[in-house]
């Protein structure tokens, strides 16, 4: 029989609150003197370690004995952390230990972990319950140890949206299976309002959920790679490698939304300016609020649209039975694509579009977008002159291909191109998301290349040399 393939992904959720700590910035510096605790015990260990394998036979104690020495040592020092967290540290301080005996001369490691970061380990926290409205999740979970008289139980309140939503209920009815779960302080900023303190700006926590499953019975035609283009015209285009279906989100809806919008937050604007003047300030508050969480409405807008279309995308892959699936790597992006791109949220997109594929079953991968428009998907010629700038001056025109005389539409080839790209050209979801960049293997012609060119510009050097010391001979004579 085969053996059943699970797939493990996580879920980020954000933390709005915690019942235990009064104000949400207590909770931020409860985790980061963990954090720290944990940091100083994680350096004690290796400098122990080091010690023990010095004098491994002086000491006269063998590893499992140092292993538990380690252990009680940690409970004794920090009685607040939790067991789950000693253990942790000391498997991290292993880890570096390994390392710093495999390099020479080396001095031993310090960790100075900059991001706070708590382990929860999947025995320890349980998911309570989804709100009625289904906008929240509460959860138990312990941080901190037994027999301290600190903190054990926390309850711990999440924002959700849509998506996660429907990842929570699956866990509450154990589809999924939980796995580890971390708290982090992000780096991100957001501002909080107190009563004693007014408004300040704390920093975002996150709560990360592994889980894994087994994808249901899914039957792909072998070879058959999709291509999804995020495009200027419309939001989305799907393309196949070895055939000619295709499939287009139409824009058109989000930019209007998004036009009215902008409109509505102009008007009040203006009428806020003049209403100012004249010193009339009835309604006033009501308008400045409006203005402050227009921000929060576009957010909420796009995040549903966002799900709508990858939903689509996955229905439309299944249907035509996808093997694989070929997304842009988007990160760096810059120069004049920036004015496009702007607070469409396209990264958000591609992680709905990816995990909706991967519950499938699909594999996906991440390729660079060189020459993705340039190209024709039919021939293979270059289109030198089809640049970004081009299409913008044109309205973004069809591609006309100078090599087979085809007209292309210009996001559709784009797509076709990508489910195209080779493999050694691709990065991996894993790879992507761990912030892996792809580096482009230099050829053997260019490499050639690059050494004449060296060894030309040192040649020069040494001539230019020996010129100027017989010019100073001559001028010294
Ligand atoms: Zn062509």
């Amino acid at each position: 029989m085969e053996k059943e393939k699970t797939v493990s992904q996580t879920v980020k959720l954000e933390v709005i609150g915690c019942a235990e700590f009064s104000k949400y910035k207590d909770l931020v510096n409860f985790l980061n003197s963990a954090n720290a605790k944990a940091n100083a015990f994680t350096n004690y260990c290796i400098i122990e370690r080091f010690l023990y394998h010095n004098k491994r036979d002086h000491i006269g104690l063998d590893k499992n004995a140092f292993e538990r020495f380690l252990y009680a040592t940690g409970r004794e020092k920090y009685p607040n952390v939790s067991s789950n967290m000693i253990s942790q540290c000391i498997r991290h301080s292993h880890k570096e230990f390994k390392t710093f005996k495999r390099v020479d001369n080396c001095s031993l490691p310090t960790i100075k972990e900059k991001t706070s970061c708590l382990f929860i380990h999947n025995r320890d926290y349980r998911i309570e319950k989804i709100s009625d409205s289904g906008k929240r999740v509460v959860l138990y979970t312990t941080i901190g140890s037994k027999n301290s008289k600190e903190i054990r139980k926390i309850k711990i309140d999440c924002k959700l949206d849509t998506y996660q939503q429907d990842i929570i209920k699956r866990l509450l009815s154990d589809e999924y299976k939980q796995g580890q779960a971390k708290l982090i302080v992000t780096s991100d900023m957001k501002k909080v309002s107190s009563k004693e303190d007014g408004k300040e700006n704390v920093p975002i926590i996150k709560l990360l959920i592994t889980y894994s499953f087994t994808p249901s019975n899914y039957e792909p035609i072998e070879g058959r790679v999709a291509g999804v283009d995020l495009g200027l015209k419309t939001p989305a285009v799907v393309g196949f490698s070895d055939s000619w279906k295709r499939w287009f989100h139409p824009r058109s809806h989000i930019q209007a939304f998004r036009d009215k919008m902008e409109a509505r937050k102009r008007d009040l604007k203006s009428n806020n300016k003049k209403k100012l003047h004249n010193r009339e300030g009835r309604g006033r508050k009501h308008k400045v609020k409006f203005s402050e969480h227009y921000g929060n409405i576009v957010s909420n807008f796009v995040q549903t649209e966002n799900h709508t279309i990858a939903r689509a995308i996955e229905e439309f892959i299944t249907e035509n039975r996808t093997e694989s699936l070929v997304l842009e790597d988007l990160r760096n992006f810059s120069g004049t694509n920036v004015k496009y791109l702007r607070d469409w949220t396209y990264r958000d997109l591609q992680e709905k579009i990816a995990h909706k594929s991967m519950q499938k079953g699909i594999k996906v991968y991440f390729a660079k977008p060189f020459y993705t428009s340039k190209k024709c998907s039919f021939c293979g010629h270059m289109n030198d002159k089809f640049t970004f700038s081009f299409r913008v001056k044109n309205k973004m025109p069809y591609l006309h291909c100078e090599g087979c005389n085809k007209k292309v539409d210009a996001d559709y080839n784009a797509s076709r191109n990508l489910a195209n790209t080779p493999m050694d050209e691709l990065l991996t979801y894993d790879q992507w998301s761990a912030g892996k960049h792809l580096k482009k293997k230099a050829t053997k012609q260019e490499k050639q290349e690059k050494q004449e060119k060296q060894e030309k510009q040192e040649k020069q050097e040494k001539q230019e040399k020996v010129k100027s010391q017989k010019d100073k001979t001559v001028e010294n004579a």
